[in-house]
């Protein structure tokens, strides 16, 4: 058998540098994370138009969709609120494009923070567009503290795949977000909330490994190693679509 590392497409953002040069790029924790689990990192960039995204999709054993600024409302119907933050239409197109493609071939998907708003948004869910204006009983979900520290609590629901990845019942996560999943995405089911409601994870059940989390594990692997399961199920995932496609392109290729 071959050893096969799955390519892992990870969603990279724009920023803008001191000399003012526009640069594509993302927190290197994303690509520390997936290479530990035994992924191949590859970064894709915000792109205008959709057969591009297409394409890089079904290159792909994997796709993980990264943090970053705020969806635009457009894509679930709405005015954009006073408090939205910074969008990306680019970005927004790239990543719903990659989502339906990696849907389509059943790809795994790992979405965390902006990545599980994107894609509830894909799924024809939407969102709360800011917290601290639309949710006025909200605990923080903006901390202060580091990367690594367990801002707030999240309840698990037993029976779901993320239960079966940190166990079932109260978590603490770190939380970096103004923005959060309100009417979820047909095909999608809550994993956790955070003690306001406010949902902190979803995902698909069956068919496909689909999971998204409003928190950074990312962020979390060095201090709180047991975060790496969510990334070691996602690669293994990806790794196991990976060997159908080789054993299927081996038998097509034998059948030449
Ligand atoms: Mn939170």
């Amino acid at each position: 058998m071959i050893a096969l590392k799955p390519i892992i497409g990870i969603t990279a953002e724009r920023g803008v540098d001191a000399r003012g040069r526009v640069h594509l790029g993302q927190s290197e924790t994303y690509v520390a994370a997936v290479t530990r689990a035994g992924g191949a990192p590859v970064l894709l960039p915000p792109l205008a138009d959709e057969d591009t995204a297409r394409a890089l999709a079904r290159a792909l054993d994997g796709l993980l969709l990264s943090g970053g600024e705020d969806v635009d409302p457009a894509r679930f119907g709405e005015a954009p609120h006073p408090d939205l933050g910074s969008v990306d239409p680019d970005r927004d197109l790239t990543e719903i494009a990659l989502i339906d493609e990696a849907r389509r071939r059943g790809l795994p998907i790992f979405a965390i923070c902006r990545g599980i708003q994107v894609l509830n948004v894909a799924f024809g869910g939407t969102l709360v567009q800011d917290l601290r204006a639309q949710r006025p009983g909200a605990i923080q979900h903006a901390q202060k503290g580091p990367r690594w520290h367990l801002g707030h609590t999240v309840e698990i629901r037993p029976g779901t795949r993320l239960a079966g990845l940190l166990g079932e019942g109260v978590r603490g996560v770190n939380s970096f977000h103004h923005q959060a999943v309100e009417r979820v995405g047909e095909g999608l089911v809550v994993a956790a909330t955070a003690p306001d409601g406010v949902v902190e994870a979803v995902e698909a059940p069956g068919g496909a490994w689909i999971l998204g989390v409003q928190w950074h594990p990312e962020g979390l692997v060095d201090r709180h190693p047991q975060f790496m399961a969510l990334f070691e199920a996602f690669v293994a995932a990806a790794a196991a679509r990976a060997r159908e496609n080789a054993v299927r392109a081996g038998a097509a290729e034998a059948a030449r």
